[in-house]
């Protein structure tokens, strides 16, 4: 018995990077995955290959797939992508909240644009599909589980990405707060929180080995992690191996936020 047979996740931002590999990991442990992407024409052209082979792994691990575009920044758009996903298949049992972009810019120089972008993808996308889902797991009456991306800077700060840093803070008191308005419902709602991960998201030091290599540097286990690390964590969380775990942040980093710089006594010389 694999540990998600027969449920059925929707997973958001999923044609790329970390969102991709938790829908193929989903499928592999017996889930139905239904797969949100945003883009649209010529960046919707460069995934496509990659959304088509995720698609067909799963119907090759013998699992169900539909492919659902919606901004989940839109209130209307994600009202109707859990319309489209519950007429086909009638229910929900998991939400991941993947979805997530960055901008970057000294503080002083950040567009108020910018930062309402960062935040509106990241932090009201998720609110917005976490209510959709909480309404339809009350509705059904039988529970379910919500997982939302978030990132080491849930908790470090990121000087020049005070808007992603700002909507992953956020994050994790979505996270904790929803946890406990439903945990007496059969609900539970948990928190991913990466680190440097080779994703699409960081193209800018992932094809540069000089680069990559100055990222790794600053990492204790010595490497970036890969997307299918990170889906492991959240296939356990999404599991029943997970059944008593709610409101939690698990960190998948590399020891990140374990302080590195105090790898050595620096501050207590002999
Ligand atoms: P990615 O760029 O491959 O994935 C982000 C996905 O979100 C893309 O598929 C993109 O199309 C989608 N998206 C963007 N705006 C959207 C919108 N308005 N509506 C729907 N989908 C939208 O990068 P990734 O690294 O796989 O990022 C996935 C998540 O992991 C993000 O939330 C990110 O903050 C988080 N994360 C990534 C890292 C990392 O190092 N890569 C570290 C910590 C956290």
């Amino acid at each position: 018995m694999k540990r998600l047979d027969g449920r059925y996740a929707l997973v958001t931002g999923g044609s790329t990077g970390i969102g991709r590999a938790i829908a193929i990991r989903f499928a592999q442990e017996g889930a139905n995955v239904a797969i949100n992407y945003h883009s649209s024409g010529e960046e919707a052209e460069l995934t496509r290959e990659e959304v088509e082979t995720a698609c067909s792994t799963i119907r090759e691990y013998g699992c169900e797939e539909m492919v659902v575009q919606a901004n989940v920044a839109r209130e209307d758009d994600v009202q109707a992508m859990f319309a489209r996903v519950l007429d086909a298949w009638g229910r929900i049992d998991i939400l991941v909240n993947n979805a997530g972009i960055q901008k970057a810019a000294p503080t002083e120089d950040m567009s108020v644009s910018d930062y309402d972008k960062v935040l509106a993808v990241n932090l009201r996308g998720s609110f917005l599909c976490a209510r959709e889902a909480i309404r339809h797991f009350l509705a059904r009456g039988q529970g379910g589980v919500i997982i939302n991306d978030s990132s080491v800077h849930q908790i470090i700060p990121k000087p020049t990405f005070t808007p992603y840093a700002v909507s992953k803070a956020g994050m994790g008191n979505l996270t904790r707060t929803l946890a406990l308005e439903y945990a007496g419902r059969g609900i539970r709602v948990n928190a991913v929180g990466p680190g440097a991960i080779a994703t699409p998201m960081n193209k800018a030091w992932v094809e540069d080995p000089e680069k990559k290599a100055e990222v790794e540097s600053h990492i204790p286990i010595g490497r970036a992690g890969t997307p299918e690390e990170i889906a492991a964590v959240f296939a356990f969380l999404a599991s029943d191996d997970a059944s008593y775990i709610t409101g939690q942040t698990v960190y998948a980093c590399g020891g990140l936020t374990l302080y590195p710089d105090f790898r050595t006594a620096w501050s207590s010389p002999d």
